[in-house]
């Protein structure tokens, strides 16, 4: 993912260059697209009555059937292949209004399609960059706040009324500490964001009891840093409020010196527990798989393909396809066949409680990564025991329902990932070919 951070970072608003505000715009875009490897962007606002154009980057496509779809939509809609020949693959991700910006809608699409899997990599993807694109925004307005509030304590009432107002409907407040006693100042967004009643005196032990201790241990040497240097810092903390919620902070602060000495530290203090849970969940969404809770295609390809690199250290690669699946959902219907597949990751999950990765890498078909130190026989066995157990009743859905897998096995002899792949699969299909419901080992 530092890689990706690197990528990312060079797709956000530059405050250099400043192109008109629609040709900026597309130059976003064209970076978006090299960056999820897609043809086409095209961004539009959202109202009531339609969209309306604001910025397109790359190859055209008609793409309002498609859009008329987000019209009403809060989430994203995101299909691999639509069949529309200039669009296979199209995502729509709407922007909510912020500020006095309206909604937005970003459509992505490509020609050629993509499978389920890689398709809701990369609405993941997108959303990551618009998520870290906002929190750079917001970034920038908490340090221009923090340059206009040179002592807060020094506004007269009125002033300090209109400014607590102004701030509490942004979840910021400020707060301040005089080093000399360490006695503290905060407007009300810091008191909401504790919730502590307004106005209630504070002492610096009171609020350092409410960070969790991972992140006290991080703001205690922050803030030691700032100090002996004069100079500032900011991070994100978790604290836990007066009231038992667990809550986000980004904080900020600023250390003022007289002669050298610092004798005042100052700064903001954010709530940004949405935005941190909307990245945790984007993240997710890149690396899992909804339906059964287990790492996706992606996730696990970035393990496999860290063999090449040497940095991950693996003994066997287990492909495991359940066997006439296609029939279960022929017979059953595809509510009944998602269930089978839920059980099939929980059984999975179970049999293989020492691997490295269980992941769903397609439609019926799963990998295990086994650990170098895995010996040879027992990750034949462990294929034997997810036959045995995939070959059991299934019961939870009502009735009874027979299912089965079938497994290859290939150990790790020292080549590429690649190789590995390939030779599980070869297994996969020899255990397919041997008349299903067994495992094959891969043998040179
Ligand atoms: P084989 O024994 O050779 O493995 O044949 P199979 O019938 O299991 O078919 P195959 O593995 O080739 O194809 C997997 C099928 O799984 C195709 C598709 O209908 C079904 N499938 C793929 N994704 C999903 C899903 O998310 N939910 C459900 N219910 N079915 C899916
Ligand atoms: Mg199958």
């Amino acid at each position: 993912m530092r890689s990706l951070a690197v990528t990312i970072d060079s797709a956000l608003p530059s405050r250099a260059a400043e192109p008109r505000p629609d040709e900026a715009i597309s130059v976003r875009l064209q970076r978006l697209c090299g960056l999820l490897g897609i043809a086409g962007a095209r961004l539009s606002t959202l109202a009531a009555d339609g969209l309306s154009p604001i910025a397109t980057a790359g190859t055209e496509a008609a793409l309002s059937a498609l859009e008329a779809r987000m019209t009403a939509a809060s989430q994203p809609l995101v299909l691999g292949d639509t069949g529309l020949p200039a669009a296979r693959f199209y995502a729509g991700i709407v922007l909510p209004e912020e500020g006095d910006r309206p909604a937005r809608l970003l459509s992505l699409f490509d020609p050629h399609p993509r499978s389920p899997g890689m398709a809701t990599t990369i609405a993941a993807l997108a959303g990551e960059v618009l998520a870290q694109a906002a929190m750079a925004r917001q970034r920038r307005q908490i340090e221009e706040l923090a340059r206009t509030i040179a002592d807060y304590a020094a506004l007269e009432d009125q002033r300090r009324t209109l400014f607590d107002r102004a701030s509490a409907t942004a979840h910021i407040g400020i707060w301040q500490c005089n080093l000399g006693d360490n006695s503290l100042t905060w407007t009300n967004g810091v008191y909401d964001l504790f919730e502590i009643p307004r106005n209630t005196p504070v002492t610096r032990d009171m609020t350092l009891a409410l960070y969790t201790d991972a992140s006290r241990q991080q703001m205690e040497a922050a803030r030691a840093v700032a100090i002996a240097t004069c100079s500032d810092f900011s991070l994100d903390a978790e604290i836990i409020t007066v009231k038992g919620k667990r809550r986000w902070m980004r904080l900020t602060g600023a250390v003022e010196s007289r002669d050298g000495v610092a004798h005042r530290i100052f700064g903001m203090k954010q709530d940004i527990t949405e935005e941190k849970l909307m990245a945790d969940r984007t993240r997710y969404l890149a690396e899992f798989d909804v339906m059964t809770g287990l790492a996706n295609r992606s996730l696990f390809q970035a393990r496999l393909s860290a063999l090449d690199e040497g940095r991950q250290a693996i003994g066997a690669l287990l492909l495991v396809d359940l066997d006439g699946f296609k029939q279960v959902n022929d017979t059953y219907g595809h509510a009944i066949g998602d269930e089978c597949l839920k059980e099939a990751a929980l059984r999975l999950v179970e049999s293989c409680s020492g691997a490295d990765l269980v992941a769903r890498i397609g439609g019926d078909e799963f990998a295990v990564l086994l650990n170098e130190g895995t010996s040879r026989r027992d990750a034949d066995m462990l294929a034997s025991g997810i036959v045995e157990i995939m070959a059991r009743p299934i019961t939870r859905i009502g009735q009874t329902l027979k299912l089965g897998a079938s497994v290859g096995v290939a150990h790790n002899r020292g080549g590429s990932s690649e190789d590995l792949f390939r030779q599980a699969d070869t297994a996969l299909y020899a255990a397919k070919a041997a008349g299903r419901a067994t495992s094959r080992t891969f043998a040179a």
